[in-house]
């Protein structure tokens, strides 16, 4: 169930990149060619190979901020 990267395309834009999406949403999209929608909000059919491009600046910064969320943050006084 992690997000894993996946190649935006096809839909205007320029940029290339590989965007986080939840796996089971890749799967079932692959069946259906259904539309998933990534961590950062953009919505695509995947479809190409995501090692090529670099990951979305976006979706990293909101993986990170939900799969670090209690380590080494947020312990003792809190202070940021
Ligand atoms: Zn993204």
């Amino acid at each position: 169930m992690e997000p894993t990267p996946q190649v935006s395309h096809g839909d205007g834009d320029h940029e290339r990149f590989a965007h986080y999406v939840q796996k089971d949403k890749i799967m079932a999209s692959a069946l259906d060619g259904t539309p998933v929608v990534a961590l950062c909000g953009k919505v695509w059919v995947p479809g190409r190979d995501p090692k090529k491009y670099p990951v979305c600046p976006m979706c990293k910064e909101i993986f990170e901020s939900m799969a670090g969320g209690g380590d080494d943050k947020g312990k003792g006084g809190d202070k940021k």
